[in-house]
């Protein structure tokens, strides 16, 4: 059965925070793709233009570690977007006992993650929702940023669509306070939490609960102090949390570097450019990547 005249629907793939994802053809070039299906619910007409049109804007956001949305269009009351199929991803890596994840391949998966976050930022566009599962990896070991922008575009996602704890793991102690103005180091704290989890073979800091979360947070790196983070106090959700001093994170993570205060956080960009990268030993080559049987 085609879709919109165009794609041949193959099998569902999953289903994600916005709705179920399936496998098809487009018949105009032969291409694999996935569709994601969302539901826009009893939403007033208008808001299908406005989403359609930021969309449109996520269409334009071209890069070899973006994933790519081919074609995004209303069909029988769902927005449907239409994305490159991609075999695998990140999480299926760090999971897979029979991988071997090297320093160097460590350093390349980070260094494709951040490559795409910048390109992203440098559009003022956020993801917002980072996490392994949507780092999608293709067949020639290339890892590309999935759901980029949906989080702004369609809102926090609907926990009853979701089989996953939506991402708490991942989040900056920014958003857990209830910060509104959020920026950039929303998805640098994502993504430094990513790579503890390559280097851990497992979430760093699992919280079950928002508090928890905090709690988890400031148990590895020590309570924030005043100086540390002079704007905390004035979050909506900030509450005061016992005193916990900073433990020696070096020991476990000897280039980590905890920057509370997302004003002072390291910037995309930045941390692309720390010599972690340029020094010995360098990233593996993606094509040489292993990838999950
Ligand atoms: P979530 O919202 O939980 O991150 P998604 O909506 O991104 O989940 O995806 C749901 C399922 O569809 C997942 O199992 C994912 O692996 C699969 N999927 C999503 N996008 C693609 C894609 N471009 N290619 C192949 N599989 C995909």
């Amino acid at each position: 059965k085609k879709v919109a005249d165009r794609y041949l629907k193959r099998e569902v793939l999953g289903e994600g925070t916005y709705g179920v994802v399936y496998k098809a053809i487009d018949t105009k070039t032969g291409q694999t793709v996935a569709i994601k299906k969302i539901r826009l619910g009893k939403q007033k007409e208008g808001v299908n233009f406005t989403a359609l049109r930021e969309i449109k804007l996520l269409k334009e956001l071209k890069d070899p570690n973006i994933i790519e949305l081919i074609d995004a269009f209303p069909h029988k009351g769902n927005l449907h977007l239409v994305f490159e199929f991609m075999e695998t991803d990140l999480e299926a890596v760090i999971r897979d006992r029979n991988i071997v994840l090297s320093p160097s391949d460590i350093k390349s998966y980070l260094q494709m993650t951040l490559k795409g976050l910048a390109i992203c930022h440098k559009k003022w566009v956020l993801h917002r929702d980072m996490k392994p599962n949507n780092l999608l990896i293709g067949s020639n070991g290339q890892l590309k940023l999935a759901d980029f922008g949906l989080a702004r575009v369609f809102g926090s996602p609907d926990r009853r669509f979701t089989h996953q704890v939506f991402a708490r793991w991942y989040r900056a102690p920014e958003l857990l306070f209830g910060t509104k103005q959020y920026g950039p180091g929303v998805d640098v704290w994502a993504a430094a939490c990513i790579f503890a989890e390559l280097l851990l073979r497992r979430p760093f800091l699992q919280g079950s609960s928002d508090i928890d979360q905090l709690g988890k947070i400031f148990a590895a790196f020590g309570t924030p102090s005043a100086s540390q983070w002079p704007d905390m106090i004035f979050l909506p959700d900030y509450v005061e949390y016992q005193h916990v001093p900073a433990p020696p994170l070096r020991s476990l993570f000897p280039m980590a570097n905890v920057t509370y205060d997302p004003k002072a956080r390291i910037s995309v960009p930045q941390a692309l450019e720390h010599r972690y990268f340029s020094s010995a030993p360098l990233p593996t080559d993606p094509v040489k990547l292993s990838r999950p049987a």
